[in-house]
């Protein structure tokens, strides 16, 4: 496969970012309200891609032990990684909470720029595999990175910045999954190294959902929010399945 296609996926998964903060200047409050409900499908796309896509061929390419190993190592190893950054703390912004600082808006987009970096490296793992586990992943990136980026944005706005200058700070930063990708595809060429990325990059996924999204869907309360979760978290899923069909 041409290394065009995940450069092409990473490009499609950086548009987010001008998704999410088109949203906000359109729609205000009501696009960080949608947010909410957007971090539920991702969960879907993002397990799936995981535990559908990537595992299945990390089986395949290393013994079962060593890549459930590393399947392991990778969730552990984002969760201190990510403590050892301190990135992401806001996956749910609390409201009236003061201002936002200046530090704390930089900060954001340093940390965003990390975060899709290794976005993208899953994202060139996932194209080594085929073009539609490949295309799964840059959906499950998409989902979560939309919902994600208007939070961002929302922030760099009430941390002062002016709304040009934010929405092309935020894009540049959302352009990083471009040289991951690429680092990962070249990577996976080797047969070796693409064994271990696999299910390394299957606990970033698992990650993500998890910790870094889950939490955030516990913030709506009631029986009703909780069904209509679960429906988009349902239909996440079947995205990613659907994608996976589109080659059998
Ligand atoms: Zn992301």
């Amino acid at each position: 496969m041409s290394w065009l296609w995940p450069v092409l996926g990473a490009l499609g998964a950086s548009t987010a970012a001008l998704v999410g903060s088109g949203l906000i200047l359109t729609l205000g409050r009501r696009a960080e309200r949608a947010a909410g409900w957007l971090f539920a499908y991702a969960v879907g796309t993002l397990l799936a891609a995981a535990v559908l896509g990537l595992l299945p061929e990390a089986l395949e390419h290393a013994p079962p032990m060593k890549a459930m190993w590393l399947f392991l190592a990778g969730m552990l190893g984002f969760i201190f990684f990510e403590r050892a950054l301190r990135w992401r703390h806001h996956a749910h912004r609390h409201h009236g909470e003061g201002s936002v600082e200046r530090t704390t808006a930089v900060a954001l987009l340093w940390g965003d720029a990390l975060h899709n970096f290794i976005d993208g490296l899953v994202l060139g793992v996932s194209f080594g595999v085929s073009s539609e586990v490949g295309t799964a992943a840059a959906v499950a990136i998409f989902a979560h990175e939309v919902p994600q980026e208007i939070g961002d944005f929302a922030i760099l706005l009430e941390a002062g910045m002016p709304k040009r200058r934010a929405m092309l700070l935020n894009y540049l930063s959302g352009l990083t999954p471009v040289p991951g990708a690429l680092l990962a595809f070249a990577g996976a060429s080797s047969p070796a190294v693409f064994g271990v990325l696999l299910p390394l990059a299957a606990g970033g996924f698992v990650y993500i959902a998890l910790a870094g999204l889950v939490p955030a869907l516990q913030h709506r309360k009631g029986r009703g929010a909780g069904l209509l979760q679960l429906g988009l978290v349902l239909l996440g899923v079947a995205t990613v399945w659907a994608v996976g069909q589109l080659s059998a």
